[in-house]
């Protein structure tokens, strides 16, 4: 279903999607990932866990890693996971780099032809912040030998980030093989703000917003069904109470898809499956 934009040639190919989940959640989220958008993009698409699992290993094609980082949600945890996401990209030859939640689910096609209007050969660092002012370091102890104030915008990591491979190619002096991870202990913030830190701050790279990631922290069922198919990426929560925060569109009744992925794979991806409900409730 994806076909190559005739303005850069583009192709899904050139992109590599990594995804950070925990074997904790390898049941609870990455099944109904691959029953959809991961179909989608199975040879571009990447699992980065914290353990074996044999039974994902297999679902997943062999698109499981292991980082052999801690399972915890603490943020030398997930800095140590995103080093790992990062080195992975490196090694491997592709023009875009592309993180994930395995909370999201990813509109393949307009992800593709979101990249398709970029160079990667020039650095771009796409997504979407989800505070409403750059990030204050709130200290002033100097990280590098220039002493400027820390003021930086970051891409939420919850509704997924791009890095063109001119930008990361600049970044790897500074985080390949595990030095992310010290820069994420240096400032003691979360790996998607170490991320900003690295490229508004150490490199000078301004992040490009996109609106049409999205992540649970927004209300996510303002979107009309109509504007869903632009939208590059969607998600879910559970509050206290088991009210959800997730996208509101007609398919499968709630039960069967709390997460409302499954119906979102029947409203974008029509042609790539056929089991969607006759009726749309
Ligand atoms: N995560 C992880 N280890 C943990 C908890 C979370 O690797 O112990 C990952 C999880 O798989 C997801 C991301 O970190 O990709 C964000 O986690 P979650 O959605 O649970 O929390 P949020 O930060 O969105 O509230
Ligand atoms: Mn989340």
């Amino acid at each position: 279903a994806i076909s190559p934009d005739p303005q850069n040639g583009l192709r899904l190919d050139d992109i590599h999607i990594s995804v950070k989940t925990s074997k904790k959640f390898h049941r609870q989220r990455l099944d109904v990932i691959l029953q959809t958008w991961f179909n989608q993009a199975k040879k571009q698409t990447f699992f980065i866990t914290d353990d074996e699992d044999e039974e994902y290993q297999m679902k997943t094609d062999g698109h499981l890693i292991n980082s052999n980082c801690s399972s915890s949600h603490h943020r030398k945890a997930l800095c140590c996971k995103m080093s790992v996401e990062l080195d992975v990209f490196l090694l491997r030859d592709k023009k875009w780099f592309c993180h994930f939640d395995d909370d999201n689910y990813v509109n393949v096609n307009s992800l593709l032809s979101l990249l398709s209007q970029y160079d990667e050969k020039l650095d771009w660092y796409l997504g979407k912040p989800s505070i409403k002012a750059p990030l204050e370091l709130p200290y002033s102890k100097p990280l590098t030998s220039n002493d400027r104030k820390a003021i930086f915008w970051f891409a939420t990591g919850g509704a997924g980030f791009c890095l063109s491979r001119s930008l990361v190619t600049k970044m790897e002096p500074l985080v390949s093989h595990g030095q992310f991870m010290s820069v994420g202990e240096k400032i003691r913030l979360p790996d998607d703000v170490t991320i900003g830190y690295v490229i508004e701050h150490l490199l000078h790279v301004p992040l490009t917003v996109v609106d049409k990631f999205h992540s649970h922290l927004e209300p996510l069922h303002m979107m009309t069904e109509d504007v869903l198919p632009a939208q590059i990426s969607f998600s879910y929560s559970t509050y206290r109470g088991n009210q959800m925060n997730r996208v509101a569109l007609s398919g499968w009744e709630e039960q069967a898809d709390p997460t409302r992925f499954l119906s979102l794979y029947c409203h974008l991806a029509p042609d790539g499956h056929k089991n969607c409900p006759t009726v749309m409730v």
